[in-house]
């Protein structure tokens, strides 16, 4: 089965968040949730396996951050932790007996490229092919650039798919605030503008805020996206209670909304921080209505 067959369907559902599922299994806050791949494959295979039950097409790679920049206290390489992430995903879609995509996922750098930063494009092109490579060799379906909230990084990692991703699809999604911008201040339509003409096949939003932010500045989106357009919010906007960052959209609110950007015409409907396979059980039912 071929990613490219995705391309056909009316709606594809992407799974939701992973870091606050290992947290709830036990990671410390702060610790690196893709060395689990290694150390405790048996919770990421166990949220994979949920989300597979919750009806997700597309199951996500633990690879978040699989790069030498944000693994410098880290034994594991790069490439070891993005081929670990991937076989994870395949082993937890054959146990399921389903039929899904294994999507490797790659996040931001965690620093800024020159002129804001110091890393080079250079620098930051060799980051990103580290876990491309092994991804892809793990035997990855696609590639999902996510949380990017710097449109000259995101291209840089666009960059890198293309020339080391074997040619498979590329999804980019990045972060905007409800104003629809980026952090680096760039607006949807220059995003989207800039990705397309990158060559990406599908492009979006993840993270940063909840679906119904994501509700009022569709019509953005599909004004200028001649692209799939891929939507995984986080469970509502950030909310702090007692020091730590939560989200409390819960899943029926969260899957009303995500039903309106699926008739609005959103192609891959998913969740990011604060959602769960509850989350997303209720995105398929309510998608599959439209
Ligand atoms: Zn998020």
């Amino acid at each position: 089965m071929q990613f490219s067959d995705a391309f056909s369907k009316k709606h594809l559902i992407i799974d939701g968040g992973m870091g606050t599922m290992l947290q709830s299994a036990g990671l410390p806050a702060g610790a690196s949730p893709d060395v689990w791949n290694i150390t405790n494959p048996d919770a990421v295979r166990a949220v994979h396996a949920a989300y597979l039950a919750a009806g997700a097409d597309v199951i996500t790679s633990n690879t978040f951050g699989s790069t030498t920049p944000r693994l410098k206290r880290i034994t594991h390489k790069p490439a070891e932790l993005a081929a670990a992430g991937v076989r994870l995903v395949k082993e937890a879609i054959a146990a399921s007996g389903k039929t899904a995509y294994a999507a490797l996922d790659i996040g931001p750098l965690g620093e800024f490229l020159e002129p804001l930063g110091d890393l080079t494009e250079e620098e930051a092109l060799a980051f990103f092919r580290e876990p491309i490579e092994a991804g892809i060799a793990a035997g990855a379906d696609c590639i999902l650039i996510e949380t990017m909230s710097a449109l000259d990084e995101a291209l840089v990692c666009v960059k890198a798919a293309k020339q080391y991703g074997a040619g498979l699809p590329v999804l980019c999604t990045l972060t905007y605030s409800p104003a629809g911008r980026l952090m680096t201040g760039e607006t949807i339509e220059t995003v989207v503008a800039a990705l397309e003409e990158a060559g990406v096949d599908a492009l979006g939003c993840n993270c940063g805020v909840g679906p119904e932010q994501l509700v009022a500045l569709l019509p953005r989106f599909t004004a200028c996206a001649t692209k799939p357009l891929v939507m995984q919010p986080n469970a509502g906007l950030p909310e702090y209670q007692d020091g730590q960052t939560v989200y409390l959209v819960g899943p029926d609110a969260f899957a009303s909304e995500m039903q309106k950007l699926a008739q609005g015409g959103v192609w891959g409907l998913g969740g990011c921080c604060g959602t769960t396979p509850e989350h997303i059980a209720l995105v398929t039912k309510l998608a599959k209505q439209d």
